[in-house]
């Protein structure tokens, strides 16, 4: 196999350079909305706002926003131009759009709505109800990721919104526990495709103490499944918001791979031909740790395993979907860009697309340094899999430790790149301000 001499791609603009964030708190590809409510009798009468702000500098933002009834069906709702069950959202660069319902059904209207976007954006919602139209509460709340796990602070009229984000039926798991951390008591709920339940605590859990405080659990029974769910605390009668009660890191994997993948993505088709964007397969398979790129499907798979070993660490996860998106860009462009090994080139692109999307690239040396780590353990890695053994032809050692004892010259080389250095040097001053003045970045 003939590699084609490393070229520099001179002129290669990276539009996103000067945006490379964080994303804010809230801020999901994917937003859950547990809970909508609208309209109603006089005496109580609901209305719901749904805000968007896209925190990106220079990208806009488009997407859809789904509105789903208690059984699963499409919930109509009408936020001014007669009712819709869904409808498109886009939004500027550091803009913001605003939805709210008119109040219109006699008997309110309650569901859940899921919004997607090509790139992450923070949703709040807000609820309000008047009686005889003089406004009385309302309560706001971030857009939630689906986990398996939630806690919140509870009482027995804590409110508690679930959701089902999949197409098959969930079981969900609901129980209380006192001060002590010891159950009170518990019940499992079931939700068809796209369902949704709201009620309070005593209502689900019968024979719950009326004076009842502590903590509730929302929790899905099935390994790998996933809800939504929000709680609203009513005590002395007034709504207040709790913080977002999903468990984050690791319960929500999907969430965070899908959230990094649309970034890295985003980057790599902004400066890349790669035509019809490559899909993304999340594998829940329980083997061996792996991740690879099929350029013939142009799909990028990873193993949950593989989140799981980088887990503490977007940045590690960036540098690792990057790593595969650099494959489909290699046959996408014909040639090598950053070395002439395959896979040495493929962690250049790792390096400049998390980079790109606002990632740490040392998260590199930090993925590479834990594969090196279990690569030696067959029961873990399969030591060939990325065939770098059979690249070189020669190198006998661990090609994770091979690749991670190039790592930071790569690093070197991609802040060298003339389309890099104002971000590497941007990146180096608000992240890495305290590193030595000659660190790439
Ligand atoms: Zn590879």
């Amino acid at each position: 196999m003939v590699f084609k001499p490393i070229v520099l791609v001179a002129g290669l603009a990276f539009a996103t350079a000067v945006s490379a964030q964080f994303d804010p708190q809230g801020s999901q590809v994917t937003s859950y909305f547990p809970q909508v409510a609208d309209g109603g009798s006089a005496s109580q009468h609901w209305i719901t706002s749904l805000t968007f702000v896209n925190p990106n500098a220079t990208l806009s933002v488009t997407g859809t926003v789904n509105f789903y009834a208690n059984n699963g069906s499409a919930l109509a709702l009408d936020f001014g131009a007669g009712p819709v069950t869904s409808f498109p959202i886009a939004i500027p660069p550091q803009g913001t759009v605003v939805f709210t319902t008119i109040g219109a059904p006699e008997s309110v209207a309650i569901g859940w709505a899921v919004a997607t976007s090509n790139l992450p954006v923070q949703g709040v919602v807000q609820y309000r109800y008047s009686v005889n139209g003089v406004p009385q509460q309302g309560v706001s709340a971030l857009a939630t990721e689906a986990s398996a796990l939630f806690r919140s602070p509870a009482s027995s009229t804590t409110g508690v919104a679930i959701a089902n984000p999949s197409l098959s039926a969930l079981g969900v798991k609901i129980a209380a526990l006192d001060p002590s951390g010891v159950t009170v008591t518990s019940n499992t709920v079931t939700l068809g495709p796209l369902g949704h339940g709201s009620f309070t605590l005593s209502q689900v859990l019968t024979g719950l103490p009326a004076n009842f405080r502590g903590t509730v659990i929302v929790s899905t029974t099935a390994p790998n499944t996933y809800a939504v769910a929000w709680t609203l605390s009513t005590d002395l009668g007034v709504l207040a918001s709790y913080p977002p009660s999903a468990l984050n890191w690791p319960i929500s994997q999907y969430e965070r791979i899908s959230k990094v993948w649309q970034k890295v993505l985003g980057v790599a088709a902004a400066n890349y031909p790669l035509g019809t964007a490559p899909r993304l397969v999340i594998d829940p398979s329980v083997g061996q740790i792996n991740s690879f790129a099929s350029t013939s499907l142009n799909e990028v798979h990873i193993f949950m395993n593989m989140a799981e070993l980088i887990s503490d660490s977007e940045s590690e996860l960036a540098f690792v979907l990057g790593h595969e998106l650099g494959h489909i860009i290699q046959t996408a462009s014909g040639g090598l860009q950053f070395s002439s090994n395959t896979e040495r080139d493929a962690d250049g692109y790792g390096l400049q697309l998390a980079l790109g999307a606002g990632y740490d690239p040392y998260g590199g040396g930090g993925a590479l340094a834990k594969l090196a780590m279990a690569s030696s353990t067959p029961t873990l890695i399969n030591p060939g899999f990325d065939n770098i053994q059979a690249n070189l032809g020669t190198d006998p050692h661990s090609s994770f430790l091979d690749r991670l004892g190039v790592i930071f010259q790569s690093l070197q080389s991609v802040c060298l790149l003339p389309q890099n250095q104002a971000l590497c040097g941007m990146y180096k001053a608000t992240v890495h301000s305290h590193f030595p003045l000659n660190a790439p970045l």
